[in-house]
């Protein structure tokens, strides 16, 4: 069933309706009252006969008229009774602001449990529980009891009330945009984020989602989901709980896993999702992009009234890499003939004291600089709007000319120009008429450079669309049924993993280099293995029950003599009997001594969010101390997987630096997609660790692999 009729319901129950004013039970219905809901408000207590003008029903089976939507603002506890009572009447959604539900304890899991069933039994979609509620802005559907939301096309899904009502309120102090929609998602116990993701995307009313997120229950659904909707509407999402604190909160809050933020967040952006990570860059970010037309390309001019707002700005907005280009020569000549001797005509430019006595200028630059055919947006750093202000009333109408001027350009000539002002919190009319044309004002510099950013990466995502991963798993990719044997005949013994030999057959059928092993079972097979070796071998431990071989001090490297052979395979069959006397010891796996080379790994897990990930580390030191590691949602593509490589802070050892030879790239790439491929055709494997693999200048070698089963 589509949310339409419960996001958009034509009636409203109120359990727990109330005549105490600090009661969301008479809030609510006062700001149905104030929001001029069109549709039927029926209250529900018991106790009262009439609140606010309307009567007053004992249980919601007794309203005579349809009801197409509850809000339930009782406690926990009351919550069974409520919806089996609104099973008999077709009620088509019910809203649960209780909190005691899956966020606080097994109890409360349990009665989650119970709610979900009653509601699926009787065909109720549940919002919340443990939600602030939801807002239709444009119905006046309002159950939240806020007043003074402003209305626009900003669609909210929230996961806290109070960002919810931060951001609501920045909207209304600060901004002339306005929200369709709020949705505080609360526990998703049933309606989950990529389904009210999906409403939004073909909600005519709005044309920016913007999103809180802690964590979220079907994290593979939603990138799918992600990736069909921003393509036609931006998604800015600010993901909280990366640290182990925040994580700690972020579950007792939602009751959802927040962990792996490093996996939800790439995963996010491959998905077309701008990516916020300042709380104070969220709104700004989601205004600017219902405001402004596309930044075509990421060349933009800065246009300053003194030289350290347009340092400021420049620096930043190199590192959210939007370049600052040349102007060309036609421009500076333009600019030239306009402003002063002082002035910088070279990008970023610099008025210099050229606006003072007309700040028209500012309009003047502006329209120079849009119509240079490299120049594809316009930042505005200093003090544009509070002329009139710091100096003289009259500059401040100049000030709102030009005002007027640049909001009709940017209209025109379909290039956004973005202000930053010191004067932006200040009563400011030409600011005010800025905000009026869709021109985004922001009092902080790095949040108005930053909201380029975001113009930008917007702009990317969707030229790049086409390269980009739907998240669709089991695509084509067939099972080899060499490979499927392996895995059943592990499964016939009862083992959870497969050996190092068998995960390596596995690997080497999909197309990966693996060292040629061979398994012994006595010290005279290693013997005679070894002598068709040139470089020395490696032996090493096999038994299903040692999973870590060199825990079990069951690898010994580099062994060249027959002697040396011998006492390694009697020690290593000592060493593990020591370490587990009830292990299942199949022999010595003899493995050809690999050349030195640059150790990396390479990992694969299911995340309980996002399902199958991949993750990619420099080995040593690097991953153990430094986690430098990047992780991907499977599948990968052969160009995420080139940026997975790449994004590691220790890249430049793979490139090859102060004479090191660089490592063969391709082949490391090609390997992160065999496993992302093998991953995608066996759901029976649950983990797979290839650590080390050993890079060279050419080639690549998989020196020890483990699979995890299901
Ligand atoms: P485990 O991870 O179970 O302890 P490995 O097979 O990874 O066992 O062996 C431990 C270490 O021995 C590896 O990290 C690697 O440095 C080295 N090693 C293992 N096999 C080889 C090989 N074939 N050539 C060179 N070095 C090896
Ligand atoms: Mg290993």
């Amino acid at each position: 069933m589509s949310l339409e009729s419960i996001l958009n319901a034509e009636s409203v129950a109120i359990v727990g309706a109330s005549k105490d004013p600090t009661k969301r039970g008479l809030q609510t219905i006062r700001s149905l009252v104030d929001e001029k809901y069109e549709g039927r408000i029926y209250p529900v207590n018991p106790k009262e006969k009439k609140i606010l003008g309307f009567t007053c029903y004992k249980k919601v089976s007794d309203i005579e008229g349809p009801v197409d939507i509850v809000l339930v603002a009782t406690p926990a506890r009351s919550v069974p009774d409520v919806l089996e009572d609104c099973g008999k009447k077709s009620v088509k959604g019910a809203v649960i602001l209780a909190v005691g539900f899956g966020e606080m304890n097994a109890e409360g899991k349990a009665l989650e449990r119970e709610v979900l069933a009653i509601a699926n039994k009787n065909n109720i979609r549940l919002i919340g529980p443990n939600t602030s509620g939801m807002m239709n802005m444009h119905s006046g559907l309002n159950l939240v009891g806020l007043r003074d939301t402003p209305k626009g096309s900003i669609g909210l899904l929230s996961q806290s009330g109070n960002m919810a009502l931060t951001l609501i309120t920045e909207a209304r102090l600060k901004s002339l945009k306005g929200f369709s929609y709020y949705i505080g998602v609360g526990n998703e116990a049933d309606i989950k984020f990529h389904e009210y993701l999906k409403f939004l995307k073909n909600d005519p009313k709005t044309n920016v989602i913007l999103m809180y997120v802690e964590g979220m229950r079907e994290g593979r659904k939603f990138l799918q989901q992600a990736y069909q909707t921003s393509i036609k509407k931006p998604i800015v999402l600010l993901k909280s709980g990366h640290s182990e604190i925040g994580q700690r909160s972020a579950g007792s809050h939602t009751g959802a896993l927040a962990g792996m933020s490093e996996v939800a967040r790439s995963a996010f952006k491959r998905a077309g999702i701008i990516v916020i990570e300042k709380s104070d860059q969220l709104f700004p970010a989601a205004e600017t992009l219902a405001s402004l037309p596309p930044l075509k390309k990421n060349q933009i001019a800065i246009l300053a009234d003194g030289g350290g707002h347009a340092t400021i700005g420049a620096d930043i907005l190199t590192e959210l890499s939007i370049d600052v280009p040349e102007l060309s020569e036609k421009t500076q000549r333009k600019l030239a003939a306009i402003l002063p001797q002082a002035a910088s005509i070279s990008n970023p430019v610099d008025i210099a004291g050229g606006a003072d006595a007309d700040p028209t200028v500012f309009a003047d630059c502006a329209e120079i600089l849009l119509k240079d055919k490299n120049i594809y947006g316009l930042l505005i750093v200093g003090l544009f709007g509070g002329y009139g202000i710091r100096f003289s009333e009259s500059l401040g109408l100049m000030e709102e000319d030009a005002a007027h001027r640049m909001g009709k350009l940017v209209k025109k000539i379909k290039k956004p120009i973005i202000v930053h002002s010191l004067y932006g919190s200040e009563k400011s009319h030409p600011l005010h008429l800025l905000r009026y044309y869709n021109i985004p004002v922001y009092d902080s510099l790095d949040v108005a450079a930053k909201c380029m950013g975001v113009l930008g990466e917007y702009e990317n995502y969707h030229s790049s669309y086409q390269a980009k991963t739907n998240f669709v798993l089991n695509q084509g990719v067939k099972k080899i049924p060499e490979a499927t044997e392996i895995i059943s005949k592990a499964k016939a013994e009862n083992r959870s993993a497969l050996l190092e030999h068998e995960a390596k057959q596995l690997l080497a059928l999909h197309g990966a280099p693996v060292t040629k092993d061979r398994l012994a079972k006595t010290a005279g097979n290693a013997v005679e293995f070894a002598k068709k070796i040139e470089n020395g071998v490696v032996l090493k431990i096999v038994s299903p029950d040692i999973l870590h071989k060199s825990d079990a001090r069951g690898v010994r490297v580099n062994l060249r003599t027959e002697k040396d052979i011998r006492k390694a395979y009697s020690e290593i069959i000592k060493n593990a009997k020591e370490y587990n006397p009830n292990a299942d010891i199949r022999g010595v796996l003899v493995s050809p001594m690999a050349n030195a080379g640059t150790e990396v790994i390479i990992g694969t897990k299911i995340d309980d969010q996002f399902g199958p990930v991949i993750m990619f580390g420099i080995g040593g030191i690097m991953v153990e101390v430094l986690k430098d590691v990047a992780f991907r949602v499977l599948p990968i593509s052969y160009n995420s997987a080139k940026k997975m490589i790449r994004e590691i802070r220790s890249y430049p050892i793979l490139k090859g630096f102060r004479g090191n030879p660089s490592c063969d790239e391709r082949a490391l790439r090609r390997l992160l997609l065999t496993c992302s491929d093998i991953i995608d055709s066996y759901e029976e494997i649950r983990e797979m660790d290839l650590n080390p693999v050993i890079v060279y200048e050419k080639g690549i070698s998989v020196v020890d692999a483990r699979i995890i089963l299901s």
